[in-house]
């Protein structure tokens, strides 16, 4: 897809989602150019899934001494999908946001990670709210074990900022709403308590349906950079 495609397509999807909820742009498996375009169009925020491919699109545009670093200073790095333990280190200096922790031992590895270089990584946690069986996720119970973990000040180099979740891959609206509705409940069960401001649930086929059930973040690929 061309360079202009793909800033008209941002456009439009900034266009219809509302102000206040961010859209992350899903990059992934596309190439650098596509990111260099929606960004020339006014996205800051990119969601990867694979670390090696976050790594290269970084190296190669926002890390510190690339030639083109000054260029995309906005950008924020978004790991969006399962992300496992041995890779946390090569995100660990720079990602803006890993959205689906769904372990304890992934906190822990991502809080000695974040120590090691000083700083503070923002997590969402990933809660399990669809039918199928392939989808990850935190129980309703496992979640309740890590917040409780937190409040004794367990991970001091994380920050929660909210849940993350993703709805069944159906036609079917009516169980979508649900599935959202339910993860909307659990988050504003702590989010005032726990001052978080991130509910990331929505993709190119469902935003919709989640931006009515209050997601405050949308991850959005196909409809931006076409179909991969
Ligand atoms: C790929 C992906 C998306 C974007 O999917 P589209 O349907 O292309 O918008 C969103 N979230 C996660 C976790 C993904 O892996």
């Amino acid at each position: 897809m061309g360079a202009s495609e793909i800033a008209e397509n941002w456009r439009k999807v900034r266009e219809q989602v509302p102000r206040a909820v961010e859209v992350v742009a899903v990059s992934k498996t596309k190439p650098m150019e596509a990111v260099v375009s929606a960004y020339g169009a006014g996205a800051r925020s990119f969601g990867e899934n694979r670390v090696q491919e976050l790594v290269g699109k970084h190296e190669a545009l926002t890390a510190e001494p690339s030639p083109r670093a000054s260029e995309f200073r906005d950008l924020r790095w978004h790991q969006i999908g399962t992300l496992q333990k041995n890779k946390v280190k090569y995100i660990a200096p720079f990602v803006g946001l890993i959205h689906a922790v769904d372990q304890e031992a992934l906190l822990e590895e991502i809080n000695k990670r974040a120590a090691k270089h000083q700083r503070k990584i923002a997590v969402l946690l990933q809660l399990h709210i669809a039918q199928e069986a392939s989808k990850f996720g935190l129980s309703a119970d496992g979640l309740s074990s890590i917040l409780e973990r937190l409040t004794a000040g367990q991970w001091p180099h994380v920050e929660v900022k909210g849940l993350m979740g993703m709805a069944t891959f159906t036609s079917d609206t009516a169980q979508v709403g649900r599935e959202f509705r339910t993860l909307r409940r659990l988050y504003d069960r702590h989010a005032a308590d726990r001052h978080w401001d991130t509910l990331s649930m929505g993709m190119s086929g469902d935003w919709r349906i989640a931006v009515e059930e209050g997601s405050t973040m949308v991850r959005i690929g196909s409809a931006i950079f076409g179909a991969r």
